[in-house]
C-alpha cells in the first residue's frame, strides 16, 4: 500500500464549487482543478480561516489557475473575490493585481488593490447560463504575489461576510464544512514534517509503534525542504549516546551548504520515500493542516482536527500521544499548556546575554532566494511600491543569506503572512533598486531571480515549558544531566535586528549575530521533551523547552534530528509501557538510556543472504525449495523435471532430485 498520502482527492475537488441556497455559489481557490503558477499557502488558515492562493512569479505574472463551476440559475451574477492588497501594511501601491475571467471574459476590477486586509472586493458582474460547465480563471497581472481565498458568484446585492465566526458560519451554511472521522486510530500522532517531524515519527515505527505524520506542506523537510531550502547543521553521532543520528542519517540530504542550493540538493524524495520501508507502521500525509485539538477530562489529548489544505475536508484523528514538532507550537499552544515567546528577562533564569527585561524580540524568519546568470540583459520592474532604497541602504546581493532577515517583532506563528510578506518586499525592493538605479547595476543586468521561496524559513517562534527549561548557564556550566540525550553542538548563535537597518527603515529586514561559546557539547535533558502541562505530549524541534538563548545553540537541524529519534525512542516505552512521557523519565530512564546507547533499530534490509553454505530453488508459485541443509522431501515430479531442466549441480546432492535416494511422489 502507498503510504504518502497527498491529501488531494480531484473528485473532491471537482465538487469544491459549492452552491448556496439562495443561488449563489462559492469556488474556493485553493481548491481549482489547475492551479497555473498559483501556489497554496496554508500557513495562516487559522487567521484567515481558509488556505488562499498566491501568485508568486517574481515579478512576471504567472500561469492562470483554472476550474470550472456550473450554475444551477441563469442570471447577471456580481462576482466577489476574497484578497488583499499585502504591500499596503507598509507601502503605497498594490504590487500584487490580478483579475477574473469568466469563460473568456475579464472582469474589470484589477483586485488585490482593496486594502491591507483580507477583505471582500468585486471583480465585476457577469452574464451566467443554467447548468452549463462555466470556465474560471484567476489572472495574475504582476508576478508579485497577488493573492486570493475565494470567489463568490451572486445574483443577490449582499456582500459576503469577512469576520472569521461569521465567515465559517455562513460557509457552514452553504455546505462549505465537510468533517469525517479518520478511519484508523493511532499509537502517536506527529504534526509537522520538519526533520525534527520526520526523525520522531521514524524512530518510534521502528518500536513497533503505529504512527502517523501530519505535515501541511506538499512535501516533508520544513526548513530542510525544496521549499525553504535551508541545508542541516551541527553534528551526529557523538556525545554519552553516538548511535543517535542514525535515523537522520537515512533521511537528511546527502550535500548542504550554508547558502541556498538548487531544489534537488534537499532531496524530499528521500525523506518521502522513507515512509515507504516495508513493515514500518509509519504513513506521512501530506497537505493537511492541524488546527485543533480535543481534550479529555484528566488533560489529555484525545485527537487533533485537521483539514486538507486543497479540498477543505476536515478530519478528526485519536490517538494515545502526540508529538508537537510544528516549530510553532501550535498543538501545545491548542492544547492550552504554558507557552515561552521572546527573550526571557534577566531574572528569569539569570543568563549572561539575556537582556535586562523580556520583551518579544525573536530571531527573525528568512526567506531563501537564488538568481542566474543570463547571455542576454534581463530587465526587472522599477517598482513603485517598494521600500525607499538608497546607495547608503541597497544590498550588493546575489542571492538569500543568513542576515535577510523580517519579523524579529512580530508574532512568528500568529502573524505568519506579514513576515513573509515584509521579506519579500524588502528582496523585490533592494532587486529593482539594483537593476535599475544602483551605482554597479551594470554587474547585475545579466541577473535574474531563477527561485524564491514562496514561504520562507522561521528560525524562532513559540516554546513550550516542560519539566525542565534548559538555560545558558547550563551550557556555559558544562552540566552534566542524569537524562541527557543527545548532544548540542553550535555556538550560542543569536540573531538580532541590525540596528543600522532598522534605523533606516523602522521595521528590520536585516541581521546580525552573536556567537559566543560555550565549552564542550552539552546533552539536552530529556525533560525538555514533552509539555509540562499535558500528560501525553511530546515536543519535537524548535518548541522543546529551553530559552531563547539556549534555544540559539541547540536549533540546528542536526542536533534537533537527534533528539527527535530520542523521542520516537521514549513513545516506544510509552507504547510497551503504557505510560506518559512523564513517567519515562521518572520510571523507565534506564531504559531510554539502553536504547539511546543501542540506537534505533536500523532499516529492514532488503538482502538475499543468509549466510552459510545452503542451497534453496525459488519458484514463485511453489515458494523455497531447499535442497540443504534441510532436503525438501514431498516433491512432485513436476518440480523434480523443473528443477533438473535447469541443470544445476549441487554442492550438497539432493536424494530426490540428483538420483541418490528414492523419489517420493505426493
Ligand atoms: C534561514 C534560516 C537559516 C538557518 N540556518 C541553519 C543552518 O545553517 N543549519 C541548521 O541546521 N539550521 C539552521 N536553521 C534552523 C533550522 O533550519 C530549524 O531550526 C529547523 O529546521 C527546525 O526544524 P523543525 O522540524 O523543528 O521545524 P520546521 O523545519 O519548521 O518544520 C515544521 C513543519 O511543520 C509544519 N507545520 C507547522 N504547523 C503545522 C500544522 N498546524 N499542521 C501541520 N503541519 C504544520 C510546517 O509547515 C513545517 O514544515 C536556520 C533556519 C532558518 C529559517
Amino acid at each position: 500500500m502507498r503510504k504518502i498520502w497527498v491529501g488531494l482527492g480531484m473528485a473532491f475537488l471537482a465538487g469544491a464549487a459549492l452552491a448556496a441556497p439562495s443561488g449563489g455559489k462559492l469556488v474556493e481557490c485553493e481548491s481549482f482543478s489547475d492551479l497555473g503558477g498559483w501556489v497554496v499557502d496554508p500557513h495562516s488558515m487559522r487567521q484567515i480561516g481558509s488556505s488562499y492562493v498566491m501568485a508568486h512569479g517574481y515579478g512576471k505574472p504567472v500561469r492562470d489557475a483554472v476550474t470550472t463551476a456550473k450554475f444551477p440559475a441563469a442570471g447577471r451574477y456580481a462576482v466577489w473575490a476574497r484578497t488583499r492588497n499585502w504591500n499596503a501594511v507598509w507601502t503605497k501601491g498594490a504590487a500584487g493585481r490580478f483579475q477574473v475571467v469568466v469563460d473568456g471574459t475579464a472582469l474589470p476590477t484589477e483586485l488585490g488593490t482593496n486594502g491591507k486586509d483580507w477583505d471582500w472586493q468585486l471583480a465585476g458582474h457577469v452574464e451566467l447560463p443554467a447548468g452549463k460547465a462555466v470556465e474560471i480563471r484567476l489572472r495574475d497581472l504582476t508576478g508579485f504575489n497577488g493573492r486570493c481565498d475565494a470567489l463568490w458568484f451572486t445574483t443577490g446585492s449582499e456582500t459576503p461576510p469577512n469576520e472569521l465566526a461569521a465567515l465559517r458560519a455562513w460557509k457552514k451554511k452553504l455546505g462549505q464544512s465537510r468533517f469525517r472521522d479518520a478511519r484508523e486510530s493511532w499509537d502517536l500522532v506527529v504534526i509537522g514534517g520538519g526533520i525534527s517531524g520526520i526523525c520522531v515519527a521514524q524512530t518510534a515505527a521502528r518500536y513497533g509503534v503505529k504512527t502517523l505524520l501530519l505535515q501541511d506542506r506538499p512535501v516533508l523537510g520544513g526548513c530542510n525542504s525544496s521549499e525553504i531550502r535551508v541545508s542541516a547543521g551541527g553534528a551526529i553521532n557523538m556525545g554519552p549516546y553516538p548511535a543517535l543520528g542514525n535515523v537522520l542519517r537515512e533521511i537528511m540530504p546527502v550535500h548542504g551548504d550554508y547558502v541556498p542550493l538548487p531544489a534537488k540538493f534537499y532531496e524530499d524524495e528521500r525523506k518521502e520515500m522513507a515512509f515507504h520501508t516495508h513493515g514500518l507502521p509509519a504513513r506521512a500525509v501530506l497537505n493537511q493542516y492541524v488546527y485543533d485539538v480535543e481534550k479529555g477530562d484528566d488533560g489529555r489529548i484525545t485527537a487533533v482536527l485537521y483539514r486538507d489544505t486543497r479540498t477543505g475536508e476536515e478530519i478528526r484523528v485519536k490517538a494515545s500521544l502526540f508529538c508537537d514538532a510544528t516549530g510553532d507550537g501550535v498543538i501545545a499552544r491548542l492544547a492550552g499548556c504554558a507557552t515561552m515567546y521572546g527573550r526571557e528577562g534577566r531574572d528569569a533564569y539569570n543568563e549572561p546575554n539575556a537582556p535586562k527585561k523580556a520583551d518579544r524580540q525573536v530571531m527573525g524568519h528568512s526567506i531563501q532566494w537564488i538568481t542566474r546568470v543570463d547571455a542576454k540583459p534581463v530587465d526587472f520592474p522599477d517598482i513603485d511600491w517598494g521600500l525607499p532604497i538608497t546607495e547608503e541602504t541597497v544590498g550588493y546581493v546575489r542571492g538569500g543569506a543568513w542576515w535577510q532577515e523580517a519579523g524579529q517583532y512580530r508574532d512568528m506563528a500568529d502573524d505568519t503572512e506579514s513576515i513573509r510578506d515584509y521579506g519579500l518586499l524588502a528582496i523585490f525592493s533592494n532587486w529593482s533598486f539594483l537593476k535599475n538605479h544602483a551605482k554597479r547595476k551594470a554587474e547585475w543586468a545579466n541577473r535574474a531571480f531563477e527561485w524564491i521561496s514562496p514561504i520562507g524559513g522561521k528560525r524562532e517562534s513559540y516554546r513550550v515549558v516542560g519539566d525542565y527549561v534548559l538555560t545558558q548557564l547550563d551550557l556555559e556550566g558544562q552540566k552534566k544531566f542524569d537524562d541527557g540525550t543527545a548532544v548540542i553542538t553550535w555556538d550560542v548563535d543569536l540573531h538580532f535586528p541590525d540596528p543600522r537597518n532598522e534605523k533606516a527603515f523602522g521595521e528590520p529586514f536585516r541581521s546580525c549575530a552573536l556567537h559566543r561559546g560555550y565549552g564542550d557539547p552539552v546533552a539536552v535533558p530529556y525533560r525538555c521533551l514533552y509539555a509540562r502541562d499535558c500528560p501525553n505530549l511530546f515536543l519535537a524541534g524548535r518548541d522543546i523547552s529551553c530559552s531563547h538563548v539556549a534555544f540559539a545553540a541547540v536549533r540546528v537541524q542536526k542536533t534537533l534530528g537527534m533528539l527527535g529519534e530520542v523521542v520516537g525512542m521514549a513513545a516506544g516505552i510509552c507504547k510497551e509501557k503504557g505510560c506518559t512521557p512523564r513517567a519515562v523519565y521518572a520510571e523507565h530512564l534506564q531504559l531510554l538510556k539502553e536504547r539511546m546507547t543501542k540506537g534505533a533499530p536500523p532499516r529492514a534490509q532488503y538482502c538475499a543472504f543468509w549466510g552459510g553454505l545452503h542451497e534453496k530453488y525459488h519458484f514463485p508459485d511453489l515458494g523455497f525449495i531447499p535442497i540443504w541443509p534441510h532436503p525438501a522431501t514431498n516433491l512432485t515430479p513436476q518440480t523434480v523435471e523443473a528443477i533438473r531442466a535447469l541443470k544445476m549441480d549441487h554442492r550438497h546432492k539432493h536424494p530426490l532430485i540428483d538420483g541418490v535416494g528414492e523419489l517420493q511422489v505426493k
